[in-house]
């Protein structure tokens, strides 16, 4: 598919970099316009799944992506009414050799690097910091995209990868975010400051009622990453707001000591109030379609937003090098085979908000029954279809 045009991505994010990277490496050019003044992520943590190293090869960034991680023995779930633990799912050999690839934790700031460094080591990729793309128009063989500074970029299409609050979603789509009420708080901590017997080589979760707590080794061991979140009904969005102490333990006043003990050394909370969407089907007008959180904003529960933009940058490139016909095509492709993973992701996110992290007295008794009664093969199956799956599979799998 030839054009002498470029692709212009809005946002610069994970999914935009990753979308501009598996372009270039199928031959295509691209222009990341990206609203801030640096192309930069958050200093937090991030989990990857095995599909996550699946789109890292396909994308050419496996060598770099790999370098960073640090691999984890198990997902571990605490109750955080009791202090005991509930379940651990092993992520040795027998998890590696099922799906094709290890689970890990990174910081997101090197995730990120890995992209931007691919993106600028690329003549195929122009990158343009302090660029807020406010609309589009299009005429049937290009796309104009209007920026915040009354300038307007042309390119033969145009990917929306800006975000929960995507600017090109508002126009093509012009849905609102549900906000949750659920509000998160972030803390990267030294490891000497974890409580030493809790210094597990796992991505922990601490379940109790209306609040989790999440904690996992980054950087090399040299940093924890504390994740809380509690309901606390909080009616506007924010995002990346620095907070006291005082307000983060409010939630979790009613857990048992050892799980408190946790975030009392926390430091530099930041909070966000946590929104997402309902699954879409019309990601796509003509020459322009959406990627990432602008496409499908889930809750962080499954721990599969980044994971998923990566899967669709997999996808669009893929698409775009190789469907016969026009670029309309592609992208009609590319939609097609991403919504219902997506949605998926969005909706079992929310139950596994509500059934597994933060549901109190006998709903949680059941969990802890239930959860305890699986086998890791029992887990192993139940997420067979997000793990082995990658962005070029299509559909959501079976129920289970
Ligand atoms: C607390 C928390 C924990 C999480 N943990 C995980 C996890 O463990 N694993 C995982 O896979 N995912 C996780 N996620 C989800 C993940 O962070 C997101 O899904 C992912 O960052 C989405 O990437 P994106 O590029 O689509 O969007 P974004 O990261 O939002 O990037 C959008 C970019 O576009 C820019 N932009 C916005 N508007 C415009 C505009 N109009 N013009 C130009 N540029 C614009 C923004 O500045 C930004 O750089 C978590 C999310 C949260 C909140």
């Amino acid at each position: 598919m030839s054009r002498s045009l470029p692709i212009v991505i809005a946002g610069g994010g994970i999914g935009g970099l990753a979308a501009a990277v598996g372009l270039a490496q199928r031959g295509v050019r691209s222009i990341v316009l990206e609203r801030s003044a640096v192309f930069s992520e958050i200093g937090a943590g991030i989990q990857l799944g095995p599909n996550a190293f699946h789109a890292f090869d396909y994308l050419g960034v496996g060598d770099a992506a790999r370098k960073m991680a640090v691999y984890i023995d198990a997902l571990r779930l605490m109750d955080a009414m009791s202090g005991e633990e509930i379940t651990k799912i092993p992520l040795d050999d027998p998890f590696r050799a099922r799906f094709g690839n290890p689970y890990a934790v990174v910081h997101r700031g090197d995730l990120y690097s890995v992209f931007l460094n691919a993106a600028m080591a690329s003549d195929l990729i122009d990158l343009r910091a302090s660029t807020e793309v406010i609309g589009y128009d299009q005429d049937g063989s290009s796309v104009t995209a209007r920026l915040k500074s009354g300038e307007t970029l042309t390119g033969a299409a145009l990917v929306g990868a800006d975000g929960l609050w995507s600017k090109i979603r508002a126009q093509m789509v012009g849905d609102t975010a549900r906000v949750t009420g659920h509000t998160t708080y972030r803390s990267v901590i030294p490891t000497e400051q974890m409580p030493e017997d809790l210094r597990w080589n796992a991505a922990t979760l601490w379940a109790g009622p209306k609040c989790h707590i999440v904690h996992y080794p980054l950087s090399g061991w040299k940093t924890f990453n504390l994740v809380v979140t509690y309901h606390n009904d909080a009616p506007e969005p924010v995002a990346g707001q620095p907070v006291s102490h005082e307000e983060v333990m409010l939630g979790f006043q009613h857990v048992h000591p050892r799980a408190q003990k946790i975030i009392a050394h926390g430091t530099d909370w930041k909070k966000w109030v946590l929104c997402d969407r309902d699954p879409i089907l019309n990601w796509r007008d003509g020459r322009v379609v959406l990627l990432g959180d602008a496409a499908h904003p889930t809750l962080q529960y499954m721990a599969q937003g980044a994971c998923m933009a990566m899967e669709d940058a997999v996808c669009l490139s893929h698409e775009v090098a190789n469907t016969t016909g026009d670029i309309e095509t592609a992208f009609e492709a590319y939609r097609g085979k991403r919504t219902a993973r997506t949605a998926r992701i969005q909706i079992q996110s929310r139950l596994v908000g509500d059934h597994i992290y933060h549901p109190a007295s006998g709903h949680a008794a059941l969990r802890n029954a239930m959860m305890q009664a699986m086998s890791p093969n029992d887990y192993y199956d139940s997420l067979q279809w997000l793990y082995g799956g990658s962005g070029l599979a299509e559909g959501a799998g079976a129920v289970r």
